[in-house]
């Protein structure tokens, strides 16, 4: 590696409160020569907010494999290059992998700035084992395969962590509990933003709050303890919003 070679710094952003934007994140874009970021657009509106100015190259799940060469021959010419999604931490259900390893297989210099993870938030918060967990991501949205992505983890002695989308979260967690059975969960929701609230107890207590419900929205993380996490507390579904 000669002296001018570059540097690929994989930066976590907001997941909601902008003010969780780590001053080191900001230096890191400053010092960037250019962001590699899902959506130009998203990602604009955040350098605006923090008052930097910096050419944006987008990679999202349709060009990342196509992408890779170009980062590679940048990183070699001795570009700075950022790495931002548009929420949270990238590679985590986002872009960013084959990039980082393809970096990474060329002994290329990688660092990061750590900061918000929805996948983490929602464990922190959710009440449940925090060791060991398993971060599974989406779930599939075909009733057949999601059951099967369930069963896959069935017999796992893990906290599970998932994302999932407000209309299909019912079905969803109707799966997980034929599949798992009545497991305690939580179901965290708009974290660090002005809804945020945090639904606590059994799949099927759970399931009947957000089937109440007219419509659920917002973002979700999902959090499943494992079959081994008995009443540690008393049953009753509780809202952080109950006040
Ligand atoms: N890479 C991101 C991270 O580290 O948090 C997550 C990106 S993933 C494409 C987006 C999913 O993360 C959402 O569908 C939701 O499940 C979860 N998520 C993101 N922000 C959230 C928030 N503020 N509250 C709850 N869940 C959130």
């Amino acid at each position: 590696m000669n002296s001018t070679t570059g540097r690929l710094t994989v930066i976590a952003t907001p997941i909601g409160n902008l003010d969780d934007l780590s001053p080191r994140a900001r230096a890191e874009l400053l010092a960037a020569d250019r962001i590699l970021c899902e959506d130009t657009r998203r990602t604009g509106r955040l350098m605006a907010h923090i008052g930097v100015k910096k050419p944006l190259l987008s990679l999202h799940e349709h060009n990342e494999r196509r992408r890779v060469d170009q980062v590679l021959e940048a990183l070699l010419a001795g570009e700075h290059l950022a790495l931002v999604s548009d929420a949270g931490t990238p590679l985590l259900s986002d872009p960013g992998f084959l990039v980082v390893r393809a970096a990474s297989t060329a002994g290329l210099p990688i660092t990061t700035v750590p900061g918000p993870s929805a996948a983490l938030a929602a464990l922190v918060v959710s009440g449940l084992p925090p060791l060991p967990y398993t971060f599974v991501g989406f779930p599939p949205a075909k009733p057949g395969k999601r059951r099967r992505f369930f069963e896959r983890y069935r017999e796992f002695d893990h906290t599970l962590i998932l994302f999932e989308s407000p209309h299909r979260i019912v079905r969803s967690l109707r799966d997980a509990h034929e599949v798992l059975g009545d497991r305690r969960i939580a179901v965290a929701r708009e974290l660090t933003k002005l809804h945020e609230e945090t639904l606590r107890g059994r799949i099927s207590d759970v399931v009947d709050l957000l089937a109440a419900k007219e419509r659920v929205k917002g973002e979700l993380v999902v959090v499943v303890g494992s079959a081994e996490v008995g009443d540690l507390e008393p049953r009753n579904p509780r809202s952080d919003s109950d006040g």
